[in-house]
């Protein structure tokens, strides 16, 4: 725990530099959560450890100056007052089902109302496999992970923007995440396969962390965090933070510019 607790620090002293004057660790005069409303939703799949990451990450929501609701119902979601005074939410939810009242609010608040989101693994982009407008705003969706638990690499292909400046690359022994993703994200992190549990697939490289809009809300997702310990990997844990923290601005920042994907023509 004191450990993690050090990460904690780091990945804040990281987002601080990150950021530039926006937070400042040493007057501390204000938490980068500061006055931010959360709303924290887990369950699903429990393989994916949702009661263990819940508590790496709202206390530190917490400690970083946010307000949270914890819910383990995605009947939060319904709950219109709460849904209004939201400034962002974290899903952690594997292989659910979501019914459409409760999708289509949460939906609008992305969409519509401009509440950041952000989530990782399977808990965000394997959440529910029917919903094609829901992984329409989350940018991705888990089809395999050839291998199960094994050993792989995560680069960062993005040293500019401040979820993964001052990062390096960084080694990892869990799922690599085999996506369909959206080609319209902002991608910060990939991973290459190499075949051997997949032989088709050798020498694919995979987004691992994105950011992107759905409307005019902000979405981030990282696709590290099989399990708990995932995030006793200091990289994996800065970037966690600083996707969250990147959401929680979702109502009050401008909307940020980059190039999208595309595609040479052979013609
Ligand atoms: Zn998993």
């Amino acid at each position: 725990m004191q450990r993690r607790e050090f990460l904690h620090k780091s990945a804040l002293a990281g987002a601080a530099l990150a950021a530039g004057s926006q937070f400042t660790l040493a007057g501390a005069q204000e938490l980068p959560l500061q006055g931010k409303k959360a709303l924290f939703v887990w369950g699903g799949w429990m393989g994916h450890e949702p009661d263990k990451t819940r508590d790496i990450f709202v206390p530190w929501m917490r400690q970083m100056g946010a307000h949270v609701t914890v819910s383990d119902s995605l009947d939060a979601y319904t709950d219109a007052e709460l849904m209004a005074s939201l400034d962002f939410i974290v899903q952690i939810w594997t292989m659910g089902k979501i019914e459409g009242a409760q999708e289509k609010a949460l939906l609008k608040a992305v969409k519509e109302d401009k509440v950041g989101l952000a989530g990782w693994h399977g808990g965000l982009c394997d959440s529910f496999r029917n919903n094609t407008e829901y992984q329409f705003m989350t940018g991705g969706q888990w089809v395999a992970h050839p291998g199960g638990v094994i050993d792989y690499d995560v680069n960062i292909v993005d040293h500019i923007d401040p979820v993964t400046a001052g990062l390096n690359d960084f080694h990892m022994k869990s799922e690599q995440y085999y996506m369909h993703v959206d080609p319209n994200v902002k991608v910060m992190a990939t991973t290459t396969f190499t075949g051997e549990h997949a032989d088709w697939i050798e020498g694919c490289v995979m987004p691992v962390v994105w950011k992107k809009y759905y409307g005019n809300g902000r979405v981030f997702y990282t696709s590290l965090g099989h399990v708990a310990a995932d995030f006793d990997v200091p990289e994996s844990l800065t970037i966690m933070e600083r996707g969250i923290l990147w959401a929680a601005e979702s109502k009050y920042a401008e909307k940020e510019a980059w190039i999208q994907a595309v595609y040479k023509d052979h013609g």
